[in-house]
């Protein structure tokens, strides 16, 4: 609870409201943006506000004013959590984890860096070489992967397009001794189509800006985003990243993390393979299929390390198993070629980004750590992953995105739920439940076995035959979600086919009830999103290139159509596993939250949207959090750690006390000052109900230093 900061600037923590309505919290989070004061608490949660400016509050005198320190000693701070998950972490040898949340542009990532540069600063005082490269390439790491992961988008100039966990593995010193990056869904579409205002990912903008001449004429490519198709929508929108500055910076970062030379030249060629890709054309003359751009094709073949008989022969062709086992090239139509392309595009682009954050891996991970003579090898995790969407046009990737929040607010139910209750029965006091709203039902509406929408969409990708996105649509709604869940008539429910907006085509579109509000789907596209279908043939040549690192991408081609999985696990299905096994990764550490909030749609560090903020407020939960900790007590602290701010606020306790326990010498003080009904005695800790009491303590200890 930091009372160090006056009045005037608003409650440093929500706990303190005089009530805890929508009205004072919001006030109060206004009050605190405007007087430039972003950071603020509820209990050990953090809330933070983007400033959409720069602020002077992450230099080196704010590092050393935060660095092992407890919470309410500084006013709120990103380091003082950043603090409190290392301390946790070094002196109780506890796995931690900072959970970043918050919708797109509400300052996620800006924050995961200020906590990995705060990590960087506060570990390794000796200076020890090999501990301070693992720090180097943690940092240079976010450098490459915003290249490759991040792009312009219509809220974020840098929009992070994949989620991103990071964990950060320490000696018994509390040194970091290496790392490991998972990364979660990319979203490859970008990579052929952006919507009016966007960007592709920022690494063909800055090859194709920050490129030597020398460097462009080998990749065949000119220094002109207008040239080429996948990056020609988005060439004329302007951001406020200097694509050239980062091109260097990237280059550096590559070096520095330790790609080689061939491996560095391998990303570029790939990324040039891509822009050539999506210019070739193809024309039917009504019996075969032609490339028009055969030059492209040679270029591609040259930079892919193939033959370029091979590269037409897969651009206009697949091989299929017939019914007897036998094997033959059918030629594809103008159309199918075209959609086969852009699959291969976007394909080399996912496998590229995999490779790359799997090289960092590789550079970072922890080799011979040896327990018995390095101590318990602890881990801080960091996930910044993106926030809850809702688009103009919601797809396949919005529902993706919008299921893993949900899976995520579940957690943090569970989480200050369990924390309160449990911290409560081991210290021995009763509490009251405090109810919540729980979205296990939205949870359960999408991925459910057999009922859920993930299992229905996988149904309908395996059925052979054509079944289309509107038929899978139909069968959501008979056989799926909204039949069988049994919910009680809530309305209106979770899910639903008929859109609000009656300008909507109904076919098309599905409504989910989300935690954070009303989302229509569009279901078109998301069956062939889900089936992620790339034919094998170009996996096949992939893994046929002399390139090894081009070949070490591709491993499946080596099968043939005849050894190819008749049921490959679907992109949602694939996604839903792999947030499955985050949520269980986060619920065994110790967690720290940080929830960020977008005051604005405009970029602006002087509006304060009031409806868009109010809004965040809502859906991330955060009156009931504060409600919560204030349920049975906001505060608690360890009596030693009590005595020790407020004892000079009592004349038996100053300087000492001659007690026969620190918690006889706490109730003292508490009795003293008069709220000893306001107050529980736990195990080990002091536990006060309202938070006012402690603030005149406070108070009192302010007057007298
Ligand atoms: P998210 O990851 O939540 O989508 P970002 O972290 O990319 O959002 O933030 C979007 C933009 O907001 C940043 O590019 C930066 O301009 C600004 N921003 C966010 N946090 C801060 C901060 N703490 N200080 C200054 N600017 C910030
Ligand atoms: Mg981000």
């Amino acid at each position: 609870m930091a009372e160090l900061e006056g009045l005037e600037f608003g409650k440093s923590d929500f706990v303190l409201l005089d009530e805890v309505t929508m009205e004072q919290f919001m006030d109060n989070l206004k009050l605190r943006f405007e007087k430039g004061r972003i950071y603020t608490y509820i209990g050990e949660v953090l809330v933070s506000v983007n400033p959409y400016r720069q602020m002077d509050i992450y230099g080196k005198e704010n590092i050393d004013a935060y660095r092992g320190r407890e919470l309410y000693e500084n006013p709120p701070h990103l380091y003082a959590v950043s603090d409190a998950a290392y301390k946790a972490m070094k002196r109780r040898a506890k796995d931690t984890c900072i959970v970043i949340s918050g919708e797109s542009g509400a300052g996620k990532t800006e924050a995961s860096k200020y906590i990995m540069q705060y990590i960087a600063a506060i570990t390794n005082p000796s200076q020890r070489a090999e501990v301070e490269s693992v720090k180097n390439v943690l940092l240079k790491s976010n450098c490459v992967l915003e290249a490759f992961g991040n792009a312009k988008t219509n809220r974020n100039d840098n929009s992070s397009r994949f989620g991103k966990y990071m964990d950060i593995n320490f000696n018994f010193n509390g040194d970091p001794t290496g790392g490991h990056i998972n990364n979660y869904l990319l979203e490859k579409s970008r990579v052929i189509h952006q919507q009016d205002g966007e960007r592709n990912f920022h690494s063909f903008y800055q090859l194709l800006r920050g490129g030597s001449n020398e460097m462009l004429e080998s990749l065949h490519l000119q220094n002109d985003p207008t040239v080429y198709v996948y990056t020609r929508e988005g060439a004329a929108t302007t951001t406020s990243n200097n694509d050239r500055t980062s091109h260097k910076a990237v280059m550096n970062a590559l070096e520095v993390i330790g790609f080689s030379k061939e491996e560095i030249d391998s990303v570029f060629q790939i990324l040039a393979s891509i822009l050539l890709l999506g210019n070739l054309q193809f024309e039917s003359d009504g019996e075969s299929v032609q490339i028009v751009g055969l030059d492209a094709v040679n270029h591609v073949s040259e930079l892919t390390d193939t033959d370029p008989e091979s590269v037409s022969k897969t651009l206009l062709h697949r091989t299929v198993a017939t019914g007897g086992g036998e094997v033959i090239d059918k030629g594809h139509t103008a159309e199918e070629a075209c959609c086969g392309r852009d699959a291969f595009a976007k394909a080399l682009y996912e496998r590229l980004f995999g490779w790359i954050v799997s090289r960092i891996n590789s550079v970072i991970e922890v080799k011979d750590y040896n327990p018995v003579l390095h101590g318990k090898n602890t881990v801080i995790g960091v996930l910044d992953i993106y926030g809850f969407e809702i688009f103009d046009n919601n797809s396949f990737e919005q529902f993706c995105i919008n299921y893993c929040n949900e899976k995520l607010q579940q957690l943090f139910i569970e989480i200050i739920l369990r924390q309160e209750q449990g911290e409560y029965q081991r210290e021995g006091i009763t509490w009251q439940h405090i109810d919540y709203f729980n979205n296990q039902i939205i949870v359960d509406l999408v991925e459910q076995p057999h009922k859920g929408i993930i299992s229905i969409l996988d149904e309908a990708c395996l059925t052979v035959g054509k079944v289309t996105d509107t038929v899978c649509l139909d069968s959501m709604a008979q056989a799926g979600p909204a039949s069988s869940l049994h919910l009680p008539q809530v309305s209106p429910p979770h899910f639903q086919l008929s859109p609000t907006d009656k300008s909507m085509d109904f076919q098309k579109h599905f409504r989910i009830r989300h935690y954070a509000g009303d989302v229509t789907y569009s279901v078109e596209g998301f069956l062939d999103k889900n089936k992620d279908m790339l034919f094998q043939d170009f996996k096949r040549l992939m893994y046929n290139s002399a390139n090894p690192v081009l070949k070490e991408m591709w491993p499946d081609g080596h099968l043939s159509i005849t050894e190819v999985t008749k049921r490959p696990l679907t992109a949602a299905t694939l996604f839903k596993n792999s947030i499955v096994a985050l949520v269980d990764k986060l619920a065994c550490k110790e967690p720290y939250y940080v929830r960020c909030i977008k005051p604005n749609e405009m970029k602006s560090p002087v509006l304060f949207d009031d409806a868009r903020c109010q809004h965040q407020v809502a859906y991330l939960g955060l009156i009931e959090n504060v409600m919560v900790r204030r349920a049975g007590f906001a505060y608690r602290q360890p009596y030693a750690r009590f005595l020790q701010r407020y004892k000079m606020t009592c004349e038996y306790t100053w300087p000492h006390h001659l007690m026969a326990s620190d918690r006889e010498a706490v109730e003292t003080i508490v009795t003293q000052h008069g709220f000893q009904d306001d107050v529980a005695y736990g195990h080990t800790k002091l536990f006060v109900r309202t938070p006012r009491s402690l603030y005149t303590l406070e108070q009192e200890r302010a007057a007298l230093i």
